[in-house]
């Protein structure tokens, strides 16, 4: 029987992993499973940091000679994981940001194990979880922090150029310099597709806007805001067929499918923007807690990791659908430890 069990392996999981273990609760973390399905939904352990090259919105982290640090503070198994870097000196990278908290969990006595929770019971006041082959875990108090993965359009060439400019995060790659004074587009056609439009505007020469349909899902406030923004452009009834690029270069355009009579488009962009939605990874909870309209995992108390489920506390994408930043993912990690905690000292 453990006190705390953390499913997941995120800025979250391993924040929390820090304070219940410094708490003296031995945490035990369960960082998810490499598996080729896994690959594909972007849920390989580590997180959704490992999909992403520099990071520079994490407080800590001016550029500098990071690589020397980070292969001095992570545990020496795991410097040979670490991304490969073409300079030295730099700003953090995300896989590294993950080992670094990683290590720090570890350092103070989390223990990990690499399995996939299947599923969970939490019906009685021991929460039982099921992992992939089958393993049984018992544990007072449970902190998910599964995470969320972002759609992609499923184009093959896009998979090749992740992160050589495809993203699913304007907020966080939109000011890298190969986007900064060229044409750059957004795929969707909700609020955060438009948002992300004049987010990308800020640093970009020319956003387009891409939308399959005929009208866009997102508030009128927004389409307005668009249609009189000068640098968007949008284009209604298109959809990506493929993405341009070299493997020197990277993205260098986009080829676009026009639906209800209008010409196919070719246009040349250094970066796509894939802002198509979010799906939190909560399919292994089965009506096992209170989850909010858009999937995320329902935490009734303002500010704290509670859930629905007495002694079970969430934390990170898996239960913020508006700002999935991976400051607001570690601060979660912290509120939702620090709650497990207060529970299990009967100070609730
Ligand atoms: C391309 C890209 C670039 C980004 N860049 C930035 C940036 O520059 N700055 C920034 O602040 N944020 C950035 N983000 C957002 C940031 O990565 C997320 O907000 C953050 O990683 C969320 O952390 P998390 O701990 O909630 O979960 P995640 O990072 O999503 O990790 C959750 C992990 O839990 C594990 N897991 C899932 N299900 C199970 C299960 N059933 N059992 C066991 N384990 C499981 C998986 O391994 C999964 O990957 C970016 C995101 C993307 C996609």
């Amino acid at each position: 029987m453990e006190k705390v069990i953390i499913i997941g392996s995120g800025p979250a999981a391993w924040t929390a992993a820090i304070y219940t273990a410094r708490g003296a609760f031995s945490p035990l973390v369960i960082e998810g499973q490499y598996t080729e399905a896994n690959q594909v939904s972007g849920t390989l352990p580590m997180g959704q940091l490992t999909q992403t090259c520099e990071v520079e919105n994490f407080p800590g982290f001016p550029a500098g000679q990071i690589r020397d640090y980070v292969k001095s503070a992570v545990q020496s198994d795991r410097v040979a994981l670490l991304p490969p870097r073409d300079l030295e000196h730099g700003t953090i990278f995300g896989a590294e940001l993950v080992e670094l908290i990683r290590s720090q969990a570890v350092q103070f006595g989390a223990r990990v194990v690499t399995d996939e929770i299947v599923s969970v019971d939490f019906t009685g006041n021991t929460h039982k979880l099921t992992g992939a082959e089958g393993n049984l875990y018992e544990s007072q108090t449970v902190i998910i922090a599964t995470g969320a993965s972002a759609k992609y359009l499923g184009l093959r060439s896009e998979q090749q150029y992740k992160n050589r400019g495809v993203s699913a995060c304007a907020i966080c790659d939109g000011a890298l310099p190969r986007y900064r004074n060229h044409e750059v587009a957004v795929i969707g056609g909700g609020d955060s597709a438009l948002e992300e439009a004049i987010h990308l505007a800020k640093f970009a020469s020319k956003v387009h806007l891409i939308h399959r349909r005929a009208e866009f899902r997102a508030s009128k406030i927004l389409v307005n805001r668009i249609a009189e923004h000068k640098q968007i452009v949008v284009h209604l009834s298109y959809t990506p067929t493929e993405i341009i690029g070299t493997n020197e270069k990277g993205v260098t355009g986009i080829m676009l499918s026009g639906t209800s009579g209008k010409v196919d488009l070719e246009l040349p962009i250094t970066g796509v923007f894939v802002a198509i939605g979010h799906v939190p990874n909560t399919n292994f909870l089965r009506g096992s807690l209170a989850l909010n309209p858009d999937g995320t995992i329902t935490r009734p108390i303002p500010f704290r990791g509670n859930t629905s489920v007495r002694g079970v506390f969430a934390a990170g994408d898996v239960a913020d659908g508006r700002y999935r930043q991976a400051v607001i993912a570690a601060a979660g990690g912290c509120t939702a430890a620090l709650d497990a905690e207060k529970y299990l000292n009967g100070n609730e």
